[in-house]
């Protein structure tokens, strides 16, 4: 039976319920065996200062561990330069020409695909699992713009968490609870390792 994965990469800083959330609805609903998770070294779009991987990594390393459907992946570590999905992609393909890759985004990070690097590269080797709010769809334009993407593209609903890293990031700076927005050994690690505090 072929391997369908499912490949979710961000900068994870930190990873939080959203991305969990999402990941396990993509399994059931694109018929996964897995997600990869796959923190980035550097992500070319992101602007602001990153944590260090060694934390990113341990704290996305615990999250995946709660379900066993979940893998974490170093492969778009180590490296230095920018992380491109093209290239990404290309590795995951070498490694596992067999499996098929679906490459998970939610809607908003979807209108982006456009003008990231080799966007037919990308779609050439994986689908597009993309999440959307019950009851809503693509937007025809995000669709037609990149050659090809509409055949690739597999819409699934999920009940996307108005929630991101930022959001955590901004609490803690503001000593606000972030309890229930990452898993409990997630929040064990931020908090014994005093990240996302001024001056950390
Ligand atoms: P930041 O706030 O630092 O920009 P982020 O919360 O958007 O971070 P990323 O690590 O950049 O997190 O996201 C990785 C992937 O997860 C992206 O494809 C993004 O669309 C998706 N994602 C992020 N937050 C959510 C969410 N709340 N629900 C569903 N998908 C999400």
């Amino acid at each position: 039976m072929t391997n369908r994965i499912g490949i979710l990469g961000g900068t994870f800083d930190p990873i939080h319920i959203g991305h969990l959330v999402m990941a396990s609805y993509a399994i059931d609903a694109l018929d996964l065996d897995s997600v990869w998770f796959m923190p980035a070294q550097s992500p070319p779009h992101k602007t602001q200062e990153i944590t260090a991987t060694e934390h990113r990594v341990e704290m996305c390393r615990r999250a995946v561990a709660l379900d066993s459907r979940f893998v974490f992946s170093d492969l778009d570590l180590g490296k230095s330069g920018p992380s491109y999905t093209a290239e990404l992609l290309e590795r995951i393909h070498r490694l596992l020409p067999e499996a098929e890759l679906v490459f998970l985004l939610g809607a908003d990070s979807l209108k982006g695909l456009p003008n990231w690097r080799q966007p037919e590269k990308i779609i050439a080797l994986a689908q597009i699992g993309c999440a959307e709010r019950p009851g809503t769809t693509v937007d025809e334009q995000v669709r037609s713009t990149v050659p090809g993407l509409a055949e690739r593209l597999l819409e699934f609903d999920s009940p996307l968490i108005e929630l991101s890293s930022t959001e955590i990031r901004t609490r803690r700076a503001n000593s606000l609870s972030i309890t229930y927005l990452v898993p409990e050994s997630v929040e064990d690690y931020i908090v014994e390792n005093g990240l996302y505090r001024p001056g950390s």
